[in-house]
């Protein structure tokens, strides 16, 4: 009997049965843009043999003024058709079922060719779209038809029409964007009709034995966005026309709400598709931050969805349904939802990965192969480098032992999880203890290396991590100061007023850890809802709060300091760092830059500003927090280069600078699938 009956049940379509209830969500990746097919085949067949029910494509644009960007993959030629048969033939080799994702990016397409229902400028595009006209909308509408046609021809199992989110067909909807008076804007039904429109010409081309999934923006999350009574008349008009399957979209692009992020509660938004359950025939979908067999059974046995989407987890782990079935779903790496290399380096214009596996979107670069001769391997540091390098070390054949001097695994990520909205890091250091355990490793804890204790291995690994950085300011040894491993680690009471010296990621960080005093809104989601002005969407129309965000009051005064005049927290994620400064400002929290550091005393923190050390003032603060960076731990290092003993430095002992642990996790990896 398993442990997930309503995740691993197949779901009959009718014509053709996917084999459990996980979708893995469509990704834009990047790979397709690689035009290396063979790439693009491995990474979904891959997920294939990871029994996942079925798998939607990224977006794949339908023409030129559609697509999300100059050069973006679109499915419009028979030269296309060729490409993506390679794909499709070996996702169904490998026993999968795949569908392709059509996107029109509307006004969100990055180019001066953008076309929209109005001449609105999105607030997330430099490019004014152009009005569309009659003639206009219908070469769309047989644009879209033709990506279907052509995708049924390429071997997909079906479509994935994408209608939400904020992109063209979206913008259609809703008065937001759409200000026509002719037949496509004005009442609801004449904003539907483009969708509508779609759909019904989409069934028409592909016949009934094809997979239509229509992406239905459930809960906009802007301004005039639709209302429920809306979202129920748009799924009932979408079934009629001929959709097999609703999937659900939650917010737009440009909605100033987090919706993926890792501080936004699991399952958050499951009881949105929950409200249209009933109201149509057929299987809906829902999404957003479901990363474990165990969530994904929760929202199915709780009668949220039909089906549960997930998309970042199957970055993670292609294995993840595999390993439900398998009764392993302890061993499934969990998506930390950080978007750190998945969507950070998609926005960034890189090509996707994952940061606790570096191999997504790799697999047929990063090879990890079995050993031919099994060597004794000593690391030293169970961080994220130490960690990942006993791995993948392990998986090969080596022998590995895996030293620390604390007295447990994790290193720096044992401080992450402290964090409020940071909670996944738990599972993350879980799961590595898991997996090393699995793996036979012999773990060493609580032991001091030193340089005579690594005689007689073959392979020698410093992860020793870092150490913080000293700022030098007079005063910092007077008790109130604090290292923020004094804070995390909870060694020392904290005041009621304090100020943060560097504003970098764990400044940030420890920012959020003295506003919340240890209650969390990632695990309270009506408070989490109230925080960021979310409500029902049948009592308010798109979802957003009348009387917007509701944060609770800080629990302390912050003050967080920066030597540089730009911006604080620019260095942060791109898709995440907007997240950490609206909640730092909603928690009127103070950010001081262009400062120089005089002194601390009985008063605070003294400060000037420029080079001429102009307007002294003083931060008043009972606690001062050195969030300074770090600076690498080698001093074992450099005994046993003295010493002519050779070895592999990794992770922060080797560049402390800008060191995370996507760097630290990738570097480790790919050193034990080397020697
Ligand atoms: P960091 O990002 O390099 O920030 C260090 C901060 O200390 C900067 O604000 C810097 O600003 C200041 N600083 C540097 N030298 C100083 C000195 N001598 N005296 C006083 N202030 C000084 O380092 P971090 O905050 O320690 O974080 C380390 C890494 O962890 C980051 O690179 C990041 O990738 C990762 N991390 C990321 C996140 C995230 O949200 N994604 C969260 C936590 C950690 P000024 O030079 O302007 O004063
Ligand atoms: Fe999840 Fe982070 Fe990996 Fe993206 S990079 S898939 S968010 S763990």
């Amino acid at each position: 009997m398993t442990e997930y009956p309503n995740l691993l049940a197949p779901l009959d379509l009718g014509f053709t049965t996917l084999k459990n209830r996980v979708l893995m969500g469509s990704m834009h990746t990047g790979l397709e843009e690689t035009r290396d097919w063979n790439r693009v085949a491995e990474f979904y067949a891959s997920r294939a043999r990871g029994e996942v029910g079925l798998m939607v494509t990224g977006g794949i644009g339908p023409n030129l003024e559609g697509s999300v960007l100059p050069g973006a993959a679109m499915m419009t030629t028979e030269d296309d058709v060729r490409n993506h048969s390679i794909v499709t033939d070996r996702v169904h080799q490998a026993g999968g079922k795949i569908a392709m994702q059509i996107l029109h990016a509307g006004r969100y397409s990055y180019g001066p060719k953008c076309v929209a229902p109005s001449a609105v400028k999105s607030p997330i595009s430099p490019f004014p779209p152009s009005e569309l006209d009659e003639d206009g909308i219908e070469k769309q509408i047989s644009d879209i038809v033709n990506a279907a046609a052509l995708a049924q021809k390429a071997g997909y199992d079906g479509v994935e029409i994408m209608g939400s989110k904020g992109y063209l067909l979206n913008q259609f909807l809703v008065t937001h964007t759409n200000k026509r008076t002719d037949r496509w804007g004005g009442s609801y039904e004449n904003r539907m009709r483009l969708p509508i429109e779609v759909v019904r010409r989409t069934r028409e081309a592909v016949g009934p034995n094809f997979i239509i999934i229509f992406r239905l923006s459930m809960i906009d999350l802007v301004p005039n966005g639709a209302t429920h009574d809306e979202v129920v008349q748009l799924a009932v008009e979408v079934e009629k026309a001929g959709a097999s399957i609703i999937n659900t979209g939650i917010g737009w692009h440009e909605a100033r709400i987090p919706t993926i992020a890792t501080s936004v509660p699991r399952a958050a938004f499951a009881w949105v598709t929950k409200k249209l359950m009933g109201k149509v025939g057929i299987p809906l979908i829902t999404s957003n931050r479901i990363n474990s067999p165990e969530v994904g059974e929760e929202v199915l046995a709780t009668g949220c969805a039909d089906m549960v989407s997930l998309a970042r987890p199957m970055l993670a782990d292609a294995d993840f349904v595999k390993k439900a079935i398998n009764g392993t779903g302890n061993q499934i790496a969990p998506c930390i939802a950080c978007n750190q290399a998945c969507l950070d380096h998609t926005f960034g214009g890189k090509l996707t990965s994952c940061l606790v596996n570096p191999l997504a979107c790799h697999e047929t670069e990063l090879l990890i192969e079995p050993t031919p001769i099994a060597k004794n391997v000593a690391i030293v540091g169970a961080g994220p480098a130490g960690l990942s390098t006993a791995l993948t070390a392990a998986q090969r054949g080596h022998n590995v032992t895996l030293f620390d001097k604390a007295d447990e695994v994790g290193g720096q990520l044992n401080m992450a999880k402290q964090v409020p909205g940071k909670e996944e890091f738990h599972g993350l250091v879980d799961w590595y203890r898991t997996m090393i355990s699995e793996a036979g490793i012999t773990v060493k804890l609580s032991t001091k290396v030193r340089a005579d204790d690594l005689t007689g291995f073959d392979e020698v690994v410093i992860a020793t991590g870092v150490t913080p950085r000293d700022p030098e300011i007079p005063g910092q040894d007077r008790d109130n100061v604090l290292t923020y491993i004094d804070v995390l680690r909870g060694n020392a009471p904290v005041g009621k007023h304090v100020a943060v010296i560097g504003a970098g990621g764990i400044g940030f960080d420890v920012s959020e850890f003295l506003l919340e005093e240890g209650h969390s809104p990632t695990t309270d989601l009506p408070l989490w809802m109230k925080e960021w002005g979310v409500t029902d969407p049948e009592e308010h129309r798109s979802g957003l709060a009348p009387e917007g965000p509701q944060p609770a009051p800080p629990a302390r005064k912050v003050t967080l300091l920066q030597r540089k005049a730009k911006a604080h927290g620019k260095g942060l994620g791109k898709t995440t760092g907007w997240i950490h400064r609206a909640t730092l400002k909603m928690k009127k929290v103070e950010m001081i830059g262009g400062v120089n550091y005089e002194r601390i005393d009985d008063e605070g923190l003294h400060i000037s500003f420029g080079q001429a050390r102009e307007n002294p003032s003083v931060v008043p603060a009972d606690t001062i927090v050195l969030c300074s960076g770090q600076i690498p731990e080698r001093s074992l290092a450099d005994t046993l280069t003295e010493q002519g003993v050779s070895c592999h430095v990794i992770g922060g002992a080797d560049v402390a600078a800008e060191l995370d642990a996507k760097r630290a996790i990738n570097q480790g990896t790919r050193l034990a699938a080397s020697f």
